[in-house]
């Protein structure tokens, strides 16, 4: 097979490019490990950043996401399972955030890659990239027991975290940066009709989050050590530790029932510098974690996207290749932004197991001020929402 650009990983980062680059007239052929059925079937992000629906729309996915997605103009931060405070993006900034699952944005982005004949190959093995320092790059693999190669122009490696696009940068071209955190998130979806508002809490016993994903399908999470395993929290024991955390105006609002999903996830904050090497690119979790506080993981890939499409349309199209070669550069900028933002979420909002008093009076001072001062909510605000592009 011969393409424009070899895409590797068939996950919101790289279906969506492909969409882009199609609607510009640059073709692609995109790589994926897993099944579509897998890919579809993973449960994660779920509140979009208003530019994120403004870049699904104009690559002609919004029509869904606009019918079903649930705009919210404001957010809720609770402490010591008392005090309330809200904060009105609407009104701050102008923008509101829409809640719409990630599984859903799959769809829609599977859906609209098969109408435009969008060329992805599922189940491929043995993923290899080679001779991107030069002017011919390639990709094999194996589907279905056949060796494959796919030549191309550039590689856009949106494989993921534990994709192989990273792993070719040499170790000694590239820097990375990383922070564990020492406890994990305890996911549950339930149907059952979710709080009218989006709220995070602080609490003794750790963090809490109340989410949507649609109106009869509610995400929560509490934190939880790293250690536990989904086998060790029932439903009622998640249940009763999620209303301990919060005010007892908000727990008596909650709609309680099983889950139909429980995981535990590890939080993690990771940037790989640069996001480039010779004729590849990287974009989305392939070059960067962020912790789930402050939802900017598929936020960030559909930004990383808007600019590589950005960077070939000006190439192919006018053949101008500045973009392209300043891509690592101009991604970083808001990969950096949004890795600050999530890494102080995570701090404010979870208990450290070995956090002094100090350190929890300094996140209740935080947490005071930014009742008190609206330029203080204006700033977090302006970064939940989102930065211009
Ligand atoms: C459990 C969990 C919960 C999350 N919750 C949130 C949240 O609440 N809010 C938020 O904003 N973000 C969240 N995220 C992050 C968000 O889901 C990711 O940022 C987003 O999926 C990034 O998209 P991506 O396309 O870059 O990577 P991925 O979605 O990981 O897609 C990469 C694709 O590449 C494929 N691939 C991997 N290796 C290879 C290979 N060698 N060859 C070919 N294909 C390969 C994978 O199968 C996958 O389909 C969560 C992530 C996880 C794991």
């Amino acid at each position: 097979m011969k393409t424009q650009v070899a895409i590797v990983g068939a996950g919101p980062a790289g279906t969506l490019l492909s969409l882009i680059l199609k609607q510009r007239g640059i073709d692609s052929v995109v790589i994926e490990r897993q099944t579509k059925d897998y890919v579809l079937g993973r449960i994660r992000a779920g509140v979009l950043e208003w530019t994120s629906v403004e870049i699904l729309r104009a690559a002609g996915i919004g029509d869904r996401l606009d019918a079903e997605g649930h705009r919210h103009d404001s957010v809720k931060i609770s402490w010591r399972a008392q005090d309330i405070l809200s904060i009105d993006f609407e009104r701050l900034t102008g923008k509101p955030m829409m809640s719409y699952g990630q599984t859903k944005v799959q769809e829609d982005l599977y859906a609209a890659a098969e109408r435009e004949g969008i060329n992805i190959v599922f189940g491929a093995s043995d993923v290899e990239i080679h001779d991107v320092t030069t002017n011919s790059p390639s990709i094999s693999c194996v589907v279905d027991g056949e060796q494959e190669r796919i030549e191309c122009d550039y590689v856009a490696g949106c494989d993921g975290q534990h994709g192989v696009s990273r792993r070719t940068i040499p170790s000694e071209l590239k820097s990375e940066f990383e922070m564990s955190y020492p406890f994990g998130w305890l996911g549950i979806l339930s149907e059952t009709p979710p709080l009218p508002y989006l709220i995070y809490a602080n609490h003794e016993n750790g963090f809490a989050l109340c989410s949507e994903r649609n109106p009869m399908l509610s995400r929560y999470y509490v934190q939880c050590p790293l250690e536990d395993t989904v086998e060790d929290w029932s439903d009622d024991r998640f249940w009763s530790e999620l209303t301990e955390r919060l005010p007892s105006s908000v727990a008596s609002e909650l709609v309680t029932g099983p889950s139909i999903e429980k995981s535990i996830a590890p939080l993690r904050s990771y940037v790989v510098e640069p996001m480039q090497y010779g004729r590849m690119f990287l974009a989305g979790d392939a070059a960067h974690i962020v912790p789930p506080t402050g939802a900017k993981g598929l936020n960030l890939a559909i930004a990383d996207v808007h600019y590589l499409s950005e960077a070939f349309d000006a190439h192919y199209g006018g053949g101008d290749s500045t973009k392209l070669d300043g891509y690592s550069e101009t991604a970083l900028r808001r990969v950096w932004s949004s890795v600050r933002f999530s890494w102080w979420m995570t701090v404010l909002l979870h208990r450290f197991p070995d956090q002094t008093p100090f350190e929890q009076r300094m996140r209740e001072e935080d947490l005071a001020y930014l009742t008190r001062s609206e330029a203080a909510q204006r700033s977090v605000a302006e970064q939940y929402v989102g930065l211009d592009l």
